[in-house]
């Protein structure tokens, strides 16, 4: 095995847009000496950051309708620093995209439900707008006409914007962090491909961080190592509170341009998933996305092979996740939900189902027009609180206290990159004794507060 007798001040496992964000932020704000990033596979970001695998959006909580107020404030935060970043090194057009965005509510109570929460938010807000049948027609007509060119029944009412950015390819949004960061001559910045963490283990105040090649050293560990930060904390004897269900996402496309931009349905609040939603997709010309579907997968990795075991050792079956299965499949609403996103994946009678639903948003779709899009999607690691027997909705980080963080990122995961970052940049400040030019950070990345 290789030796590395360099003692890093900081390491970073993972390589996905959280542990790039993280990367730059230490290279950028702090005066930390020595940073170095381990990520398992031979480039950044191919499972949940890469463009393939996420639905691509700038989650600011304007048009996500499950979110709360209060939730829609947080979030709002860290998508403008995502927004900010972009700006600041001239990213427009070629990380992150601008075109309209809207939330849709169809028939009496989903029309209601829309103008109520238009209300409510557009302080928050200011360019919100409430589109209604007509102007749709004008500027997403694909929600109104049929196939053959008749109108929509059904009440319609969009609420959304113009002229916001909506969209960001995540992955070259994280090669973005880590040359930036690399200009800093000033520390050390090191980076080690084909780097798959097998066992870290603390020893004398310092982590000792082991791959297949090489032994690394830190004072500081924190691990974004996406469905698999809960397997390594398990590994390590943390976290063991939580258990870990990973919900894929697949999705269907259309090879043709259906839609002028983000259009999102009204969602389940229960449901800690995107509801299924259409869109351009930035990597693909001319292609329409529908998706994501929510299925769970036995396993911590799309489209890789193994990661079985890995998946039931984060699972941590006992009576609390049983219980919190049996909950979950008792609500009709969820356990409906389930099945149907498994009929999703059956060749055929899949695409059926799911052209059922797609048309919600575009009455017009044929099946003809959508095929099931193989390699796209990824894996949310959703997190199984067991102490209050629950499945907890969005993200979740175990600070340990002792040099060591493990962050669960799924949903809006890829948008709180910088904020979560943020909040770790800071941790190991305090832990490393070394200072975060907050200014600094606050004057390039955050908006004032309203
Ligand atoms: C279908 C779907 C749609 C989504 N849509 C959106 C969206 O529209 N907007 C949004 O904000 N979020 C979205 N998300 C969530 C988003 O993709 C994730 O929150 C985000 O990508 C997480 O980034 P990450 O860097 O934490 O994890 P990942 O991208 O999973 O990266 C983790 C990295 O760690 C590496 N790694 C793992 N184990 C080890 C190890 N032992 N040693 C070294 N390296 C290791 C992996 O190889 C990987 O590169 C979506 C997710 C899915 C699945």
């Amino acid at each position: 095995m290789a030796k590395n007798d360099d003692i890093y001040e900081l390491l970073i496992v993972g390589g996905g847009v959280s542990g790039s964000a993280l990367f730059y932020e230490v290279a950028t704000y702090t005066d930390i000496s020595s940073v170095c990033l381990l990520e398992k596979y031979d480039e950044l970001s191919l499972l949940n950051s890469n463009a393939t695998a996420n639905s691509q959006t700038i989650h600011c909580g304007d048009i996500e309708t499950n979110y709360t107020l209060e939730k829609a404030k947080k979030v709002k935060i860290t998508a403008k620093m995502v927004e900010k970043y972009c700006l600041q090194h001239g990213y427009e057009d070629e990380i992150m995209f601008k075109h309209q965005k809207m939330a849709i509510g169809i028939g009496y109570e989903e029309c209601r439900f829309m103008l109520k929460r238009y209300e409510e938010f557009k302080e928050l807000y200011p360019y919100l707008e409430v589109y209604d049948k007509q102007k749709l027609e004008q500027i997403e007509p694909a929600l109104i006409f049929d196939k053959d060119g008749n109108g929509r029944d059904e009440e319609i009412v969009g609420v959304g914007a113009t002229d916001e950015y909506a969209t960001a390819n995540f992955k070259t949004l994280s090669q973005s962090f880590i040359d930036n960061a690399k200009k800093n001559k000033k520390i050390k910045t090191d980076i080690f491909l084909n780097s798959q963490v097998k066992n870290i283990e603390k020893i004398d105040g310092i982590y000792q961080v082991k791959t297949k090649k090489a032994t690394y050293k830190a004072k500081m560990v924190i691990v974004n190592a996406g469905a698999h930060s809960l397997y390594i904390a398990h590994s390590m004897g943390y976290g063991k509170h939580y258990g870990q269900i990973p919900i894929a996402g697949s999705f269907y496309k259309a090879h043709k341009h259906i839609l002028k931009g983000k259009v999102y349905m009204v969602q389940n609040p229960k449901l800690p998933f995107a509801a299924l939603h259409g869109d351009p997709d930035v990597t693909l010309d001319d292609n329409t996305r529908f998706g994501p579907t929510a299925l769970v997968l036995p396993k911590l990795e799309r489209f890789r092979s193994g990661t079985y075991i890995d998946f039931f050792k984060t699972l941590q079956l006992d009576i609390n996740v049983l219980k919190i299965f049996f909950n979950l499949f008792k609500d009709s609403q969820i356990r409906n939900y389930i099945l149907r996103n498994f009929l999703f994946e059956v060749p055929y009678f899949g695409k059926l189902a799911f052209l059922k639903d797609a048309r919600k948003i575009v009455p017009s779709l044929s099946a003809k027009d959508i095929e099931y899009a193989d390699g796209f999607g990824g894996v949310r690691g959703q997190i199984l609180d067991k102490k209050n027997q629950k499945l907890m909705l969005g993200e979740a980080s175990i600070n340990t206290g002792e040099g060591i963080v493990f962050n669960m990122t799924p949903s809006p995961g890829a948008t709180s990159c910088l904020g979560n970052a943020k909040r770790d940049v800071q941790i190991a400040c305090i832990y490393l004794d070394r200072k975060f030019d907050k200014k600094r950070f606050e004057k390039e990345l955050e908006e004032e507060q309203i």
